[in-house]
């Protein structure tokens, strides 16, 4: 591109990420929503977890699908930072245990938790990982989720990541993203790694 047309398309870019930037200027907490069948979802929750932590906010993890293998996210809180609540729903994942009963149980409990950090008036940030399963398995019963993050402590934003999870969490949520699976290294037979899956 030649030198004079970057300057005209920088000058109206600038003139619309400012009139953008004048726009939003609502201060409120926001739901975050990340799904998709892409890979990208919890390491992007977990990201604004860190993110947070910069600024010295404070925050928690509830999972509610945690695999038998610790993840170097959860890895990352429980050394540095053992004063962030980390809550994990702990029977591993659906297909291992093949108990329904005691998955719901379990969902039913660690949900307790998350709707008391929901009520936390002190709590920045929120991250529900995997939630939407608990609600595609009606472990949890949807109106009751959607009713506790609508009425979640107005200075709280909440992070939900998951595939699926119907249409009414996507219309409560401020932020959709989707991530797209174009392809995967284990559709091609590449093993799970450290630091990169888990
Ligand atoms: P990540 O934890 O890497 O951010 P995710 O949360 O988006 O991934 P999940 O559906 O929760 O994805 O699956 C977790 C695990 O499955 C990760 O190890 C991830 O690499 C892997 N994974 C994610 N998407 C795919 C896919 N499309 N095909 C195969 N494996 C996948
Ligand atoms: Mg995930």
């Amino acid at each position: 591109m030649r030198a004079d047309k970057f300057n005209k398309t920088m000058a109206s870019q600038k003139s619309q990420v400012d009139a953008g930037i004048t726009r939003a200027s609502q201060e409120q907490s926001v739901f975050v929503f990340l799904t998709g069948d892409g890979k990208g979802k919890t390491t992007s929750g977990f990201g604004m977890v860190f993110r947070a932590l910069g600024y010295g906010q404070k925050v928690a993890v509830v999972q509610f699908i945690k695999g038998t293998q610790a993840s170097g996210e959860e890895l990352l809180l429980r050394n540095c930072y053992p004063e962030v609540p980390l809550i994990q729903m702990g029977t591993g994942f659906t297909w291992d245990t093949q108990n329904h009963a005691a998955d719901k149980l379990a969902a039913e409990r660690t949900w307790l938790e998350a709707e008391r950090l929901l009520q936390s008036p002190t709590l920045d940030l929120l991250l529900l990982d995997e939630l939407t399963y608990m609600l595609a398995y009606q472990f949890l019963d949807e109106d009751t989720v959607l009713d506790a993050l609508r009425k979640r402590s107005p200075q709280l934003s909440v992070v939900v990541t998951g595939r699926g999870g119907g249409t009414a969490l996507r219309e409560l949520a401020d932020t959709v993203s989707e991530v797209k699976n174009i392809k995967h290294a284990y559709a091609s037979g590449v093993k799970a790694r450290q630091g990169v899956d888990y």
